[in-house]
């Protein structure tokens, strides 16, 4: 049970939580008028005032008489108590600090300011009294967003300039300067408008749904089907259910590449848009939804991870768009997997969860045949449609010249669709220009120079970018390593490359690249998908980004580059990644009226992976993972836990690392066993150095009290940190 919600009356002790890194409620004294569990408030810390969230019964340590009190409480909807239950139960789980947890709660900005006072920042009407290029990058950003207001310092990092320039621009009204404004309502969303008519396998799964809807209850279902069977159509279904009973409703994408298709189509089902949570949004708009949605105005939210972080007043259903995609997972800071925290969420406030995907993680797929989880498929494409044809083009027999990656049998086949007028994708999950920077001269490859990683080179923006800390460098002249000049070579193929050598094999076709580094903003992003859906482009060159969710009815051929990429490495994960990858590129291809193909380049044709996602017998594939895995006594079948420990000083971290491997009593006792110290799989991270261990415990071991203890009984230097990752994506 979570902490019951009670009044506390004026002057009486009370717990408050606060965001600050300390390791508990502090006590309080309730202002006069009393308090409630939940409430905002603000209290003195030290010479501060900081917020906090009145957390129950004080500790009572100290008398009455000496605590201090509360100063303010705030005007917005106390926190219910599904809410703090989650936080501390998702703390619990995490291992992560109270604080930590709250923290991700609390992420609106100006929460408990009062409307008014504040200002912030839009396009206004005038012009400049005087021009200059930093004044420009401000009207610029502007132009892009001219229906968004912002804080000072936040219009002034969009644009790259100090604040004094966007200020500079108000006198003459270029910067309109206006106080806050109260949050406007979001328009109505009506679940009573009729959706489309739903093919039989799709009325027959919303029926399901929405008697899950009617419980009122947790509930967790994984909606199955192939991209195209219409499962969007269906968990919207869902959704209208549970605003007709009142309740809110959340939306989970993996992606804000995403977002835009889908509120096209959230506003054509319910006449309106919905409210968004991402990183994408203003901070006005930020906090215009807290706000919103603490109040329970806010129907329907649409948003990243973070939004199931929000003051939900009723909440009633969460959906988890793509289940299986791995960007759910939180790897920095909080280490969480949204899926799960979706579950515990729900759980939390007696609502339902529909997962959906075309092809569900192992966990899933296992909670589902555990009868955990309730299970719908859809087992035909919408319509007509049917899934692709699938072959392999064994890479050993084709003649490619060096340089060169599309074997002669693709080409032929992209040059049938041209003929055809049809369109066709090619595939490859790398981006930039060229995955390896070599210098010819001294045979040494450009790497970062503070990641265990290789610098990517990226010709569309003319940088040498790092994937691991994202740092970027000019591309060099000379060769950082031996400093002759011009001996710098692209070695491999990224997504930027094949779309030269498309080019180059057809000259005639009009050529698309999609990869998410060529997209300033996710307007950007849309534009473009919507050009190619309409006919604005005979061939697609694309990463991941095309893999996922959008529609391109003219799409009958995706040929994959390079199938085996996914299968290198260790990673247990590995086939299943691949599967699902292979799954979903292949499944764009082909709509309605016109049958698909997928060609998929491999030098491996025997490899089980390759072999399964021919035969596309996915029970098959998932009942032989799954078989591995539970031999193996890994997730979903066992537990498992990552210790990261970092330091400049690669021996200060393996000490730490061996000094925990040589004391694993209490682990033990739980039948865990300890792997390691080894380097992590990236070993190297902006300058700190990387060792892991891994834990494996019986899928009933309670994991996370023996590991909290097993990492206090350690003493940290004061420059290493340790961080625990409960599920880690790789083992
Ligand atoms: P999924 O989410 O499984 O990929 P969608 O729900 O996006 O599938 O449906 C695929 C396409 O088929 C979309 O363009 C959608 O508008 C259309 N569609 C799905 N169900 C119906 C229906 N019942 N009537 C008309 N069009 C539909
Ligand atoms: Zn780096």
């Amino acid at each position: 049970m979570g902490p019951m919600t009670r009044f506390h009356p004026p002057g009486a002790p009370v717990a408050v939580l606060t965001t600050q890194p300390l390791d508990r409620a502090l006590d309080y004294r309730a202002p006069t008028g009393g308090v409630e569990d939940g409430a905002f408030v603000e209290v003195p810390l030290g010479p501060r005032k900081v917020l906090g969230v009145v957390w129950g019964e004080a500790a009572g340590d100290w008398p009455v008489e000496k605590l201090r009190p509360i100063l303010r409480v705030l005007e917005v909807p106390a926190m219910g108590s599904p809410f703090r239950d989650f936080i501390e139960r998702a703390a619990a789980y995490t291992l992560t600090p109270l604080p930590a947890m709250l923290r991700l709660g609390l992420r609106a900005p100006g929460l408990g300011e009062v409307p008014g006072k504040r200002r912030v920042y839009g396009l206004g009407t005038g012009t400049p009294d005087r021009a200059t290029p930093a004044r420009q990058k401000v009207i610029d950003a502007l132009r892009d967003r001219p229906t968004d207001l912002f804080a000072l310092s936040e219009l002034a990092d969009l644009a790259g300039v100090s604040t004094s320039v966007v200020k500079g621009l108000c006198a003459s009204g270029a910067v309109l300067e206006q106080a806050m404004p109260r949050d406007a309502d979001f328009p109505p969303l009506d679940p009573a408008r009729a959706g489309k008519p739903l093919a039989p396998d799709q009325a027959e799964a919303a029926d399901a749904l929405r008697a899950e809807i009617a419980t009122g209850d947790y509930g967790t279902t994984l909606l199955r089907g192939v991209t195209g069977s219409g499962k969007t159509e269906v968990y919207l279904e869902a959704v209208a259910e549970c605003m007709a009973r009142g309740r809110q409703a959340l939306v989970l994408l993996p992606e804000i590449a995403l977002t835009a298709e889908f509120l096209t189509r959230v506003q054509a089902r319910f006449g309106a848009r919905p409210a968004e949570w991402h990183s994408g949004v203003t901070q006005a708009e930020r906090r215009r939804t807290w706000a919103k949605t603490a109040e329970g105005q806010a129907r329907l939210i649409v948003g990243a991870r973070s939004a199931l972080f929000l003051p939900y007043r009723d909440l009633g259903l969460i959906v988890v768009d793509e289940e299986h995609d791995t960007s759910y997972k939180q790897e920095d800071g909080v280490l969480y997997s949204a899926r799960d925290m979706a579950v515990l969420r729900a759980s939390c406030e007696g609502a339902q969860v529909v997962l959906a995907t075309a092809t569900p993680s192992l966990e899933s797929w296992a909670n589902a045949e555990l009868g955990k989880y309730k299970r719908l498929d859809l087992t035909s494409r919408f319509g007509e449609a049917v899934l692709p044809k699938l072959a392999t083009i064994d890479m050993r027999d084709e003649a490619v010249a060096g340089g060169r990656w599309i074997s002669p049998t693709l080409k032929r086949a992209v040059e049938a669709r041209i003929i055809a007028g049809e369109q066709s994708l090619i595939f490859l999950n790398r981006r930039g220009y060229a995955p390896v920077t070599l210098c010819r001269a001294c045979g040494q490859q450009v790497a970062c120079h503070q990641c265990d990683a290789r610098m990517v080179e990226h010709r569309f923006l003319k940088r040498l970018m790092c994937h691991q800390c994202g740092e970027t460098a000019p591309m060099p002249e000379v060769c950082p390593s031996c400093g002759v000049e011009g001996k710098l070579a692209a070695v491999g193929p990224g997504v930027e490359r094949m779309a030269e050598e498309v080019t180059a094999l057809f000259p005639e076709a009009r050529v698309a690249i999609l990869s998410s580094d060529l997209f300033g903003s996710a307007r950007a992003l849309k534009a473009k998908v919507e050009e190619i859906a309409s006919g604005g482009a005979d061939i697609i060159v694309g990463t991941q980004l095309v893999a996922k969710g959008h529609n391109f009815p003219k799409l009958t051929l995706v040929g994959v580059i390079d199938a085996d990429l996914g299968l290198q490495g260790s990673d247990l994960r590995a086939a299943e990644r691949t599967f699902q990858l292979m799954r979903q590129v292949s499944g764009r291809a082909g709509r309605a009226d016109k049958p698909g193909q997928a060609l998929l380049q491999t030098y491996q044709p025997d490899h089980p992976v390759i072999r399964a996602i021919l035969t596309g017998d996915e029970e098959a594939f998932l009942r032989e993972e799954a078989a591995q895995r539970r031999a193996a006594g890994v997730p979903p079948y066992g537990r498992m836990a990552g210790i990261v420990i970092s330091d400049p000083d690669a021996g200060v971290a393996f000490d730490v690392g061996n000094a925990l491997a040589r004391n694993t009593a209490g682990l033990d006792e739980i039948g865990a066993e300890v792997y390691g110290p080894a380097p992590a799989p990236i070993a190297r991270i902006r300058g700190r150095h990387r060792v892991r261990l891994l834990v494996k415990a019986p899928r009933q071991a309670p994991i996370q009290p023996a590991l909290a203890a097993w990492v206090a009984g350690i003493d940290l230097p004061r420059s290493t940190r340790l961080s625990i990752d409960i599920d880690p994506q790789s083992f």
